[in-house]
């Protein structure tokens, strides 16, 4: 059966000829989906609509399978998809509100070495409705206030329904634009059509080194797209849509930290408004006790201190460049990337 959160407005009112029914419910019944609403509670809908609704069709929302509480107050949810497949989103409390972090794919083809989420490959793209069906789910731990696209999976990866997923966001949910932001690992072609459409969305670059050869040992994308043709399209970016740039740099001791990284920086950003988030490798990939490793490389990392992450930045900082240290948020419930599906499964 199909998932009718699935399918757009338009579908939508195609579906509805085909049962016979007018286009117009199209609306109602998406304001419905929107609320995540079963079929027999959209009750402005005749029964007997309600009735071929239940017969043809899913709602498609996606199941709370596990919810886990961090002592830092983030909630983490592992869902189920009406076909099975298991896809996590994370809820993470600051002070401006709710920001929620979505999967856009079930598993990734990227690879990168210290993620979870790339070990399995990519299972299948998200549809726009999925995505929206974490959105729904997630508001039971109250109003959603952002959106970043940094769960599991590339979101340029899966371009259409990313996109479709950021619209229907703003015009369905009352998310604004700026209240989102969409992390790539550097997918060259997906910033410069991104940058095209001017939408007021922040983007994330995973950078994690401005060294081409240290990238390319974390990260597969690195061996197709250098750091400069990145940062280049990030520039085309910024001139478009006029948001600064985000940085992400993930900080593993011994390996991105030293003087020679400072310099990479500093000479490979220059000329672009950005600011880098320090994140402190996650402790709790070093900890779990599973007998499958994520790769060779990242079973080597290790996390660096508080005192060395503060600092890395602190240096950075004195060098010209706009950094921050990231806090760490549930680093107790699995928070990062894929581990919580992935302990599950491994089960
Ligand atoms: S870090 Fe992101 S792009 Fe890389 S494997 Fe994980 S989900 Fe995919």
């Amino acid at each position: 059966m199909i998932d009718l959160i699935s399918l757009d407005t338009s579908q939508l009112e195609n579906s509805l000829v085909e049962l016979g029914e007018k286009k117009f419910a199209a609306k109602q019944i998406r304001l419905w989906l929107c609320k995540g609403v079963p079929f027999e509670e959209m009750t402005n809908l005749s029964k007997s609509l309600r009735t071929k609704l239940r017969e043809n069709f899913n709602e498609g929302y996606a199941k709370i399978s596990q919810k886990h509480t961090s002592m830092d107050g983030t909630v983490k949810y592992l869902l189920e998809l009406t076909d099975g497949n298991l896809i996590e989103c994370v809820v993470m409390q600051y002070h401006h509100g709710h920001t929620l972090c979505v999967s856009t794919q079930v598993g990734c083809r990227m690879g990168c070495s210290f993620c979870a989420s790339g070990i399995e490959g990519l299972i299948r793209q998200l549809t726009a409705g999925e995505m929206l069906s974490e959105l729904i789910a997630a508001r039971e731990s109250g109003e959603i206030n952002n959106v970043v696209l940094m769960g599991s999976g590339e979101p340029l990866d899966n371009y259409d329904n990313v996109t479709e997923f950021i619209r229907a966001m703003q015009s369905e949910f009352g998310i604004g634009m700026r209240h989102i932001s969409l992390s790539t690992c550097g997918l060259v072609p997906g910033i410069l059509k991104l940058a095209e459409e001017k939408l007021p969305i922040t983007l994330c670059l995973s950078l994690h080194s401005a060294i081409d050869e240290k990238r390319k040992k974390l990260m597969p994308i690195a061996k197709t797209y250098t750091i400069n043709e990145i940062i280049e399209a990030a520039k085309v970016y910024f001139k478009n849509t006029g948001r600064r740039i985000i940085i992400e740099y993930t900080l593993i001791r011994g390996f991105n930290d030293g003087q020679e990284d400072i310099e990479a920086l500093k000479r490979v950003l220059r000329g672009l408004a950005c600011h880098i988030n320090v994140i402190p490798l996650n402790a709790a990939s070093k900890n779990m006790d599973s007998p499958q490793s994520i790769s060779e490389i990242a079973d080597s990392f290790q996390p660096p201190s508080k005192k060395e992450s503060y600092t890395f930045t602190a240096a950075l900082e004195r060098s010209g460049l706009s950094a921050t240290v990231r806090r760490a948020l549930g680093s107790d419930i699995e928070g990062a990337c894929g581990q919580l599906k992935r302990r599950v499964r491994e089960k």
